[in-house]
């Protein structure tokens, strides 16, 4: 059986690279970024005021006038003119309004008596050159890289892509995935339960992650515990989706017909089981070496387990993501893990008043024991190879989407 490390490498190997698209920016949030966007002119674009109060010729201040003439007031969005006579006179200006020619220092308006065309300025007022202005350029060039290339596009990015003027971004294409939930056991959240019955849940969490790492156009469906069943619907879904996600059925069970179904089908298995717990009946596979076929195994924290610590990353790998800084968190509290394989527990992050960021272990009932994800924020992975795991052990983190 392969460690997870291995099965990571395996995906990664497998996975297809996806090309590029165009999208309106409002509907790029969460995007894969495939271009580096640059200023399309300085940053501020102009000497920007940051106060409201009187625009002047520091040199006239220096030279110690304090009674000007007002001759004007420009607002945001008004072309300032030119200050006239900055020896005597000054102009009324508003926060994000252009600064005159022939100024250079705001006097915030609180300094200042205005009445009619007549400005006084107090006093004891510390004025300094340039002060309040947020000058041309000062931030980017125009032609400087604002956006790189494979950032997962969120808030702060489109608002610069806004603000440098880009309607559209260059992003990664995002194929349809299809997820398939098996077993003759399962009913939609909205029927009848029997007693024998339990409610399909793993393909709504399935759905809710991928939603959370930017995926849009999913497709859920189920199949029961049929060969011919499981096989006809695989056949229909391989050449229609760019990504398949099974859950449940592919464990050694007398009805786990996804493996040898998929097989059938032509997708090439590149691993079936990962010694990991829980989630060891994981597979994968690839259809024409263009769709990733991931089977994950049935049991809810399973299922959530294989899909954030694998697929999400794969979906994120074949976008083109810059990768981040590998998340880790320190164990708060001790764990026992008493099995020879890699470990994935459940944990709640706590932020120590030090900064410091704690993940606290959750208590399950049983491996199959979902309910208790509740309060949790993510998992830890657990290495193999020891039994104790002591308070303040650092552990690589994965956060729920
Ligand atoms: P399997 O891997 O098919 O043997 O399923 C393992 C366990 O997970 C069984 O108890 C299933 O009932 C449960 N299970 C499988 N698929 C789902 C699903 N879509 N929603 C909730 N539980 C599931
Ligand atoms: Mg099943």
């Amino acid at each position: 059986m392969i460690s997870p490390p291995q099965a990571e490498a395996l995906i990664q190997h497998h996975m297809p690279r996806w090309g590029v698209r165009s999208v309106p920016l409002r509907e790029a949030a969460g995007a894969v970024l495939r271009e580096t966007v640059v200023a399309d002119r300085d940053l501020p674009p102009y000497d920007r005021v940051t106060m409201d109060g009187v625009a002047m010729a520091y040199a006239a201040w220096q030279g110690g006038c304090r009674r000007f003439r007002l001759e004007g007031v420009v607002a945001a969005g008004q072309q300032a003119p030119a200050l006239h006579d900055p020896a005597t006179s000054v102009l009324q200006v508003m926060t994000g309004a252009m600064l005159p020619a022939g100024a250079d220092t705001i006097v915030p308006v609180e300094q200042c008596r205005i009445s009619g065309d007549q400005v006084d300025i107090d006093a004891a007022a510390q004025v300094a050159p340039l002060q309040f202005l947020h000058s041309q350029g000062s931030d980017r060039r125009q032609g400087d890289r604002v956006l790189a290339e494979g950032v997962r596009l969120c808030a702060p990015h489109c608002t610069i892509a806004a603000a440098v003027g880009r309607p559209t971004l260059k992003v990664s294409a995002r194929p349809p995935i299809a997820i398939i939930s098996t077993g003759d056991e399962l009913k939609p959240v909205e029927a009848a339960v029997g007693p024998h019955q339990i409610r399909s849940a793993n393909d709504v969490g399935l759905r809710a992650a991928l939603q959370g790492a930017g995926f849009g156009d999913i497709e859920t469906f189920h199949v029961p515990d049929d060969p011919q069943a499981t096989r006809d619907l695989l056949a229909r879904l391989l050449p229609a989706f760019g990504v398949l996600i099974a859950t449940g059925g592919v464990s050694m069970g007398r009805h786990d017909y996804v493996p040898a179904a998929l097989q059938e089908l032509g997708v090439k298995q590149h691993f079936h089981k990962v010694s990991q717990k829980p989630g060891k009946p994981m597979w994968f596979g690839t259809y024409q070496g263009a769709v990733p076929v991931f089977g994950l195994p049935g049991n809810p924290v399973s299922t959530l387990v294989c899909l954030h610590r694998y697929v999400v990353p794969a979906l994120a790998l074949a976008q083109g993501a810059a990768e981040g800084p590998e998340a880790v968190v320190q164990l708060d509290s001790p764990v026992r893990f008493p099995w020879p394989l890699t470990g994935y527990l459940p944990v709640r992050l706590t932020w120590a008043g030090t900064g410091e960021c704690r993940a606290h272990p959750l208590t399950t009932n049983t491996s199959g024991d979902f309910a208790a994800l509740s309060g949790s924020d993510g998992f830890v992975e657990l290495p193999p190879g020891k039994e104790l795991f002591v308070a303040g052990e650092v552990l690589r983190y994965y956060a729920w989407q």
